[in-house]
């Protein structure tokens, strides 16, 4: 079997889809790898560390010959345009966000798999990409969040005088939120944290956090690990709790999700005016709509004397790791459901099913099918 990787067009993406030490892995399992000159560049992997793994480095026309094409980035039209019928493809793909292309890939009959669909269980920990660039990002938000404030984190009691600590406010507990809280405590601040689902209270205590509990949080309907859509009355509560907590804080981080929808806004203008001259926030959300109703997307704006951050890829700008971790996920799914001879997979396994977006020309995940018609 051939893979292919293309080099990332996507703006402000830094990231690859193979590291030449995964390269050198496939190359074990007998896989063949052909990676388009200067794909890993920007994740600081040259032609030569490729070459030297075992791949071979070709042009982009020569890596639409592989029989499977691996991207960080769900493939354009173009891409696909080029692709060989019936060959396969595995990246990012938000199947619900992009019709065009599931009609392009049902069209040449391309077997595609998506990198954000994989199940959320233990057995999957591996192929996790969506753990694995949060946990980065969650600690990229903290530094550049640290790097806008003109105060330091820690205490410190000097013979000039007693700096007291930075205090910083983050929103969700998921896998960035508790990654965020780690770094920012690492770096001495003080940390509150808030989140609809009850359970992630014990998980921000033990990272040295303090949990801000919203009435009513106990009836928040949680399915598969995530947060359903929440009722008015409970954001109404959990507001009033923001807007008490904002008006402390220095550093604000929102990472709060909504699986299939857009971002909850949970920092509203008003609030944003009662916050300190000199404050920050980072909007981790920013690319679902954002969680702070006035931060712009891939800007960092100043308003109302409040700094908004809004990096919409933030593990990208740690594309070293980035790209090692999601190498390292992407071959291990592509080695459940592939050896060097073709697809093994069954459609019906748990992993499988949960990751095939299209197949033999027809749209096949479910959750997609629901969304698109
Ligand atoms: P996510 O990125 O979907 O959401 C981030 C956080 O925002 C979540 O904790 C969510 O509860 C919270 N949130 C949503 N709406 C909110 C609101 N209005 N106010 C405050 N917070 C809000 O989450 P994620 O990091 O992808 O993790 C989702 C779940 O999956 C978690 O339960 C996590 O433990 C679980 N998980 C399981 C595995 C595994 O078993 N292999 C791997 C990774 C994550």
């Amino acid at each position: 079997m051939k893979i292919g990787v293309l080099k990332e067009t996507k703006e402000f993406e830094n990231r690859v889809a193979l590291s030449p030490d995964v390269v050198k892995l496939l190359k074990k399992k007998e896989f063949e790898v052909l990676v388009q000159a200067v794909a890993g560049e920007a994740s600081y992997f040259l032609d030569k560390d490729y070459t030297d793994a075992g791949a071979e480095v070709v042009s982009l026309e020569n890596v639409f010959q592989a029989d499977v094409i691996l991207k960080v980035n769900i493939l354009t039209l173009e891409e696909i345009n080029q692709m060989k019928p019936g060959s396969a493809c595995i990246s990012y793909m938000y199947a619900y966000q992009h019709p065009d292309v599931i009609e392009a890939l049902n069209k040449k009959n391309i077997t595609s798999f998506s990198m954000d669909a994989v199940p959320r269980i233990s057995r999957a920990q591996k192929m996790d990409a969506l753990s694995s660039q949060a946990n980065l990002a969650g600690y990229k938000a903290v530094l550049l969040g640290a790097n806008h404030l003109g105060k330091i984190f820690p205490l410190m009691m000097t013979a000039s005088g007693t700096i007291t600590p930075a205090k910083v406010l983050i929103f969700g507990a998921g896998v960035a939120g508790l990654q965020a809280i780690a770094t920012a405590k690492r770096l001495g601040a003080i940390v509150e944290c808030t989140d609809v689902r009850p359970e992630t209270k014990e998980q921000v205590e033990s990272l040295g956090g303090r949990f801000l509990t919203v009435e009513g949080a106990e009836g928040v309907k949680v399915e598969g690990g995530y947060a359903k859509e929440v009722s008015a009355e409970f954001l109404e509560k959990q507001q009033q709790l923001i807007r008490e907590k904002i008006k402390e804080a220095d550093l604000v981080i929102t990472t709060a999700l909504v699986m299939g929808k857009k971002s909850p806004i949970l920092v509203t203008e008003d609030m944003v005016k009662t916050m300190k001259t000199g404050s920050v926030i980072v909007d981790m959300a920013v690319e679902s709509g954002g969680n702070c109703e006035i931060s712009v997307k891939n800007e960092t704006v100043v308003k109302y004397g409040v700094t908004l951050i809004g990096e919409s890829n933030l593990p990208s700008l740690l594309p070293v790791n980035a790209s090692q971790l999601y190498a390292t996920n992407i071959s291990t799914l592509l080695l459940h459901l592939a050896n060097a001879q073709g697809f093994i997979f069954d459609p019906e396994e748990e992993i499988a099913k949960g990751v095939l977006i299209t197949q033999d020309g027809q749209l096949v995940h479910a959750f997609t099918k629901s969304i698109l018609k």
